[in-house]
């Protein structure tokens, strides 16, 4: 029935659309082609602290490479790939890479180059009962410790049953580090703070976006700041760390600071780039002690 089509994700695209079906099975032979012809790649977003501009972390995010169509984003893939399952084995090259990439940054550059580097993981990757040991064997095989990594899961899919919490126990277990991500635009936040091994909460884009607007009207950047005040709050009661996403300019991240912040992510710190000008990022910072940066940055 189309409820059951529907639990499985791909009902939307089946009752009387014949062109999206088309395009959804289109994309997906693309994407499977795409796999094997190796045209995935992954780059980092740095994570910044927000009072020293130090790059603490890396979020990888994957770029499609399409041989004609240019350079297609996540948006534009992702959700295909989660419907044909193809996020399994495209979710499991990131995370390869990722570890990879990660570790040789730590041997080259030392274990304070970077904290962690995280990836997002899909409520599909969470179902597929290898996840836990592909995870296990990405990080055996790369060497790099457990507590170097973040996991991060969207509310929904953490929400999805069973399978999933017996795997998000188990990560937790292994001294993963888990990140609820876009968090605030979920359905059950606090109560899923409270029910899941979370170590890291990221505040949505959303609650960002105009924060810093402060016109003395109780109009919606008071709103906004009422929640993003509450989440930093609450994350910090529970121990929970926190990243502000989409961060677009400095006046966003002064008042990100004033609300309890200190650690964000976005356009104006720096963009998602190659993992060869993160190695430059990280070596250029590796050469300045962390009191200098603070100095300069007071006196400019
Ligand atoms: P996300 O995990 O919330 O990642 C953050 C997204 O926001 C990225 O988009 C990033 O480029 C973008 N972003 C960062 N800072 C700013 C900013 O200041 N302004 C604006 N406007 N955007 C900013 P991207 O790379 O297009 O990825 C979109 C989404 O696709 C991700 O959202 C994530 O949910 C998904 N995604 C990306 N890579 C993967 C992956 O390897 N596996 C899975 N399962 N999902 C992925
Ligand atoms: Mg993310
Ligand atoms: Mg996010
Ligand atoms: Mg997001």
């Amino acid at each position: 029935t189309a409820k059951q089509r529907g639990k499985a994700g791909y009902v939307r695209y089946v009752d009387g659309m014949g062109e999206p079906v088309l395009a959804h099975m289109q994309l997906g032979g693309e994407l499977r082609r795409a796999l094997d012809n190796d045209e995935f790649r992954v780059v980092y977003q740095p994570i910044v602290r927000l009072d020293c501009n130090r790059v603490i972390g890396v979020e990888a995010l994957v770029r499609w490479h399409h041989p004609t169509r240019g350079l297609v984003s996540p948006a534009d893939f992702i959700p295909a790939a989660e419907r044909t399952g193809l996020i399994v084995p495209l979710g499991r090259f990131v995370l390869r890479e990722t570890c990879r990439q990660a570790a040789a940054w730590l041997a080259e550059l030392g274990p304070d180059a970077l904290r962690e580097a995280g990836l997002n993981v899909s409520a599909r990757q969470l179902h597929d009962p290898d996840f836990v040991s592909d995870v296990a064997a990405a990080l055996a095989d790369s060497g790099l410790p457990c507590e170097r990594l973040v996991l991060e899961v969207t509310e929904s899919a953490v929400l999805r049953g069973q399978q999933v919490s017996r795997a998000l126990y188990e990560l937790d277990r292994m001294g993963i580090r888990l990140a609820l991500d876009d968090f605030g635009t979920g359905e059950s936040s606090l109560s899923l703070l409270r029910a899941f091994p979370a170590s890291i909460v990221k505040l949505d884009k959303s609650f960002v976006d105009g924060i810093e607007i402060d016109d003395g009207q109780p109009a919606a950047a008071d709103a906004r700041q009422a929640v993003a005040r509450a989440v930093s709050q609450l994350a910090r009661a529970l121990g929970l760390d926190t990243v502000a996403e989409g961060i677009e300019s400095p006046e966003q991240v002064a008042a990100l600071l004033e609300l309890g912040y200190t650690v964000g992510q976005g356009f104006y710190l720096a963009e998602p780039m190659t993992a060869d000008s993160v190695s430059r990022l990280l070596a250029l910072q590796a050469r300045v002690p962390e009191e200098t940066r603070k100095v300069s940055r007071t006196r400019g």
